[in-house]
């Protein structure tokens, strides 16, 4: 989507050549960084409905300082190379932001996946893997796709099993993509991680005095008001973890054909059921309607969580935004422009970079999971469960040595010693690494005076990284 006066890739490189005009990087090490390395186009027919449809397809490589490159496919009628182009570029800098060892990737095909049936999406996702494939632009050592806006499990079970008939020797298939279903290499948690990993960012700032201060914001995250634009996997997991487990009010929700508000907090489980079946959130009960989707982002709250496409904040309604936090749960909803106007006007910005992390991250343990062949902390259980049994048993020595008296409950030692399921794993790990992520990046923002928004010292703490990998490598 091209947003303004500036495209999305040109937004992209406008705030990291900023972050960069911070670092002592050699010029040439500066533009190494900031380009996107290629971009393959592919044009390819498949036959459907009596005829020959042709379909264009993009997979960008924006960096290659580790491989493999990872990031999602996106499905959707606006991708355009510009569009890859800067998503594969915050995939670069997510990825070193909240270190897990990839470079960045993405890939889009231009197709509205409702127009279709679903043995006709599998013939075209299955063909589309091809093309991919015999450039390497699929394969577990250098190039892992994942679910975007408009695919899911249902698509990367397709490019998995596609992938794998083509190289049946490969016996690291299965981590060729990620965001596969459970039952077909996946890995607990993987639907709700990008959901919950804004959960968790949010959770992280209000542990921080300082960042809390300089959105002017106050107290729990109970009863704070928050609006969220697009309930699609990233938005509705973030609205439904933050209503129900935090007690955050969510007062609206805009979506393709409208917005819904309600002061007192909407049901997201219900809206979102309501969505299922009527296409939209129009005549949802209990709650006002407006046929003006992005007016709803004008609407007074604590937290503003924009979970759809890049460049709904942009200099048409960058004035209008009453709030005092932004997360960027979807990649670059704010442009270069608008930034500049929310940061004078005060709102604080959790950075996409960091806010919508938390996909990747789980995307990292499943890739692991695949290349090792053992379920995901299996090994940490067995060591968990070792040293649970000595700690139990230490006790009950203790307390008989010293005529103590004291008994642990079956019910206990039974929790106790069961260890930590997949899904529990998962969430910690994600939680770990969110809460590191944000340390790193909001250490820049205190230490170094110029710094002086969470965006720009993510990039510093992402560029570092980096360069820090190039000059390695002997670049
Ligand atoms: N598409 C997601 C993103 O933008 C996930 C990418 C991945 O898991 O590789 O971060």
């Amino acid at each position: 989507m091209s947003v303004g006066q500036t495209s999305f890739r040109d937004s992209v490189e406008r705030m990291y050549t900023h972050a960069a005009g911070f670092m002592n990087l050699s010029p040439g090490l500066e533009e190494k960084i900031r380009v996107c390395n290629s971009t393959y186009t592919v044009r390819f027919g498949v036959r459907l409905r009596g005829q020959i449809q042709t379909f264009t397809g993009y997979r960008s490589v924006h960096s290659e300082h580790m491989e493999p490159v990872k990031g999602g496919i996106r499905y959707s009628l606006d991708v355009t190379q510009d569009e890859v182009e800067a998503l594969a570029a915050l995939m670069t800098f997510k990825c070193a932001l909240v270190e897990v060892p990839f470079g960045g990737s993405k890939g889009g095909l231009c197709i509205d996946p409702r127009a279709w049936e679903e043995h006709e999406l599998e013939m075209i996702t299955r063909r589309f893997t091809y093309e991919l494939s015999r450039r390497n632009l699929i394969s577990p050592s250098q190039n892992v796709p994942a679910p975007d806006m408009g695919t899911g499990e249902r698509e990367m079970a397709w490019m998995a099993d596609a992938y794998k008939r083509l190289h049946p020797d490969d016996i690291n298939a299965r981590g060729c993509v990620t965001g596969k279903p459970l039952s077909f290499g996946g890995i607990a948690g993987r639907v709700e991680a990008t959901g919950r990993g804004v959960q968790y960012a949010i959770h992280e700032f209000f542990r921080h005095p300082d960042a809390m201060k300089t959105a002017g914001m106050e107290g729990q995250l109970a009863g704070k008001r928050v609006i969220v634009q697009g309930l699609g996997n990233v938005g509705y997991h973030a609205a439904k973890f933050l209503s129900t487990e935090d007690d955050a009010r969510i007062i609206a929700v805009a979506e393709r054909d409208g917005a819904v508000m309600n002061t007192a907090g909407l049901d997201i489980d219900k809206l979102r059921a309501h969505i299922a079946e009527t296409g939209g959130v129009h005549g949802f009960p209990d709650a006002e309607y407006s046929q003006n989707s992005l007016g709803a982002l004008e609407l007074e709250c604590d937290i503003l969580i924009p979970a759809a496409v890049e460049g709904v904040i942009n200099t048409g309604n960058a004035d209008k935004i009453n709030t005092r936090l932004i997360v960027e749960a979807a990649n670059g909803p704010v442009t270069a422009e608008a930034d500049e106007v929310l940061k004078k006007r005060g709102v604080v910005i959790i950075p996409d970079m960091y806010a919508n992390a938390g996909g990747v991250t789980v995307s990292y343990f499943e890739w692991v999971k695949n290349l090792t062949h053992i379920r995901f902390g299996r090994m940490q259980r067995r060591e968990q469960e070792a040293r649970h049994l000595m700690l139990v048993n230490e006790l009950e020595r203790l307390s008989a040595d010293r005529g103590l008296g004291w008994t642990l409950s079956d019910n206990f030692k039974d929790r106790y010693l069961k260890g930590a399921s997949e899904l529990e794993l998962v969430r910690s790990g994600l939680d770990d690494t969110m809460r590191a992520a944000f340390q790193s990046m909001a250490e820049v923002w205190y230490t170094n005076e110029r710094v002086d928004d969470l965006r720009t010292a993510a990039y510093i703490v992402s560029i570092d990284r980096i360069s820090q990998s190039y000059r390695a490598m002997g670049l």
